[in-house]
């Protein structure tokens, strides 16, 4: 784990920083419908906005390409499952 700005919130306080939920706000904005079942052709709105490399795995918390929108379902697959993807080309 890198060593970060001691200012830098922990895990728990993040999701409750205002940094997060403008973020969250913004992207959600862009990405209204869950990302995984827009693939499979199914229109649902999303309901969180998931991080694709957790920021405890050392994943940006604040990039809009380490996030995306999912509704409930997915989302809780995709931590069930465990089937984080790893950014590729050290993204
Ligand atoms: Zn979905
Ligand atoms: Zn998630």
């Amino acid at each position: 784990m890198r060593r970060y700005n001691d200012s830098r919130p922990t895990r728990h306080d993040f999701y409750h920083s205002t940094v997060w939920r403008k973020a969250r706000g913004r992207y959600k904005r862009l990405h209204p419908l869950c990302e995984e079942c827009e693939r499979r052709g199914r229109v649902v709105p999303a309901d969180v906005v998931h991080h694709k490399v957790e920021i405890a795995l050392g994943g940006d918390p604040l990039s809009f390409d380490n996030l995306e929108s999912l509704c409930h379902s997915c989302h809780n697959k995709i931590h069930r499952e465990g089937a984080l993807k790893t950014p590729r080309g050290g993204g």
